[in-house]
């Protein structure tokens, strides 16, 4: 079982220390994941510790400690990304959309303004966005490819696919896996990102998953990974993507 989404930093408050980030991995091994994804949001990736999480590894050899990034992708922003991710070392990168046009549209303070808005344009400019850091080449994983969803709002006119298909063609296209992660569930929305039909068609498509709990607390390690789980095992999947300095493998879950 593996774990890839894994805050240690949270949103900056909290240090790199060998208590604080030890305890992220007792909570991984008490929940039974053995392959543990520390990452942080790349606004934050200078407060990373990479020796302490070398010492920390080396300490506890059940634990398969992987490194990772989570890229807040903004068009035009690609070259200072290319920038950052030279000699890093890392195992592997996350894309993720969490901004439309300047709107921080997964933070609580802005829910509000869905109220005023015309979903089915939102959800066709995040897609459209999500398309873009795919293209972008700079990512091995997108994560929570269905975040708009987040405050339960949903398209009207057009369902998610009409939405989702061209993404879904263009990640198969690729070599990208696509994240299940699972804490759209202790969200307002109350389901795993990405839902079911999404997962079904992405299985149908051939394109690789792995895992995440997006956790932001050690008490948050694993949380919602089991329904995760269960919810690809259904759509059809028997194995899980893996990476090591960004090579991809597979592994069982
Ligand atoms: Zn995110
Ligand atoms: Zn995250």
């Amino acid at each position: 079982m593996l774990d890839y989404h894994i805050h240690v930093a949270a949103h900056g408050e909290y240090k790199y220390t060998d208590e604080w980030v030890g305890d992220f991995l007792n909570h991984a091994r008490l929940r039974k994941i053995n392959e543990v994804g520390l990452l942080e949001h790349d606004e934050f990736l200078s407060m990373v510790d990479n020796a302490l999480i070398e010492r920390l590894a080396f300490n506890n050899p059940d634990l398969l400690v992987r490194r990772g990034l989570e890229v807040d992708y903004v068009p035009g922003r690609e070259q200072d990304i290319k920038k950052m991710l030279a000699g890093q070392n890392l195992d592997y990168v996350i894309g993720s959309v969490h901004f439309i046009d300047g709107w921080g549209f997964d933070h609580p303070d802005n829910q509000d303004l869905f109220e005023n808005k015309d979903i089915d344009r939102v959800y066709r400019d995040y897609f459209s966005l999500i398309n873009q850091a795919v293209h972008s080449g700079l990512f091995d994983i997108i994560g929570h490819i269905d975040l708009v969803k987040i405050w339960g709002y949903r398209p009207i006119k057009k369902g998610i696919m009409h939405y989702v298909d061209p993404v879904l063609k263009s990640i198969s296209r690729s070599d990208m896996v696509i994240e299940i992660n699972s804490a759209g569930l202790r969200k307002p929305v109350g389901e795993i990102y990405p839902e079911n039909e999404i997962l079904k068609a992405m299985f149908a498509l051939n394109i690789p998953i792995t895992l995440g709990s997006d956790a932001h607390h050690p008490d948050q390690v694993g949380e919602g990974l089991e329904e995760a789980c269960n919810a690809a095992k259904r759509a059809g999947y028997r194995y899980v993507s893996g990476f090591d300095r960004r090579q991809r493998y597979l592994t069982d879950f």
